[in-house]
């Protein structure tokens, strides 16, 4: 097994992607913000690496990936799950908001990636994948900075996978539809159930559904897998 690097490790899809990278072996560091005490609690769980990165600051990215490329000598996957939602009208959205939520959902991928990927061009092998929402596929009422913002990392995705496919990289968008995390802590007990209601298999999702994929697009296998945006919502969108 290669090496990951995780951002947004220390809750919810990212520390459970951090668990099925290190159950199966793999050297995985991951970057975690403001939960120091989970981060540390995860790190002694899995003996995965966990380091302090604010993913909307290049400063701090540019460190934080130092110290990892310290602890694992080369990536081979880097996971940008990093992010945050806010739910506001759109005419409520201040300057603040905007440029936070595109800040680390955006212009943080952007940040990480560009410190990781000349490592993968020289070794001439790497995984990126791209945490999205089905909300930058579609859209959603009263987030939009932040479909916005997951609609951009689209882009991204499929421009990168396309510029890096020469040198043996993939570049891929997996875009979660509902997922039972701390991310959906304003949402009523009530609300979660119209939402399980309406995702076709008829729950919501798991941080384990997400994991699972994003372990399947990071095997060395999944060599001719990129420029693809994934959708793991049980049926939900539109
Ligand atoms: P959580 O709120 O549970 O976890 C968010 C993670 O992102 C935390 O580890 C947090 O670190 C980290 N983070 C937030 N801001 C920063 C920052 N500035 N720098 C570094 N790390 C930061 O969210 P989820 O696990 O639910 O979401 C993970 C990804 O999945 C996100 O990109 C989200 O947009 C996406 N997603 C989630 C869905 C859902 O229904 N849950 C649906 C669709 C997409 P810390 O706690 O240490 O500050």
């Amino acid at each position: 097994m290669g090496t990951a690097l995780i951002t947004g490790g220390s809750r919810g899809i990212g520390a459970q992607t951090v668990r099925a990278f290190a159950k199966k072996g793999w050297r995985t560091a991951f970057f975690y913000h403001t939960s120091e005490a989970a981060a540390q609690a995860l790190a002694a769980q899995t003996g995965a690496v966990a380091i302090r990165c604010d993913v909307s600051d290049s400063q701090s990215v540019k460190q934080a990936c130092a110290e990892a490329l310290r602890v694992l000598s080369h990536i081979d996957v880097l996971v940008n799950n990093a992010g945050i939602a806010q739910q506001k009208l759109f005419t409520d959205i201040t300057d603040d908001d905007w440029q936070r939520m595109l800040g680390v959902n955006l212009s943080g991928a952007f940040y990480v990636s560009r410190e990781v990927l000349p490592g993968m061009i020289s070794r001439r092998y790497g995984r990126i994948i791209n945490v999205g929402s089905i909300w930058g596929q579609v859209g959603a009422s009263c987030e939009v900075h932040y479909s916005a913002a997951k609609a951009g990392l689209i882009g991204l995705t499929k421009g990168l996978a396309k510029e890096v496919a020469p040198s043996g990289v993939t570049v891929n968008c997996i875009c979660p539809g509902v997922i039972e995390t701390d991310m959906l802590g304003s949402f009523s007990p009530d609300d979660l159930a119209v939402l399980a209601d309406e995702t076709p298999v008829g729950r919501l999702g798991t941080a384990e559904d997400v994991a699972h994929s994003i372990l399947w697009l990071a095997d060395e296998k999944s060599t001719f897998v990129t420029g693809q945006v994934v959708g793991v919502n049980g049926g939900f969108g539109e």
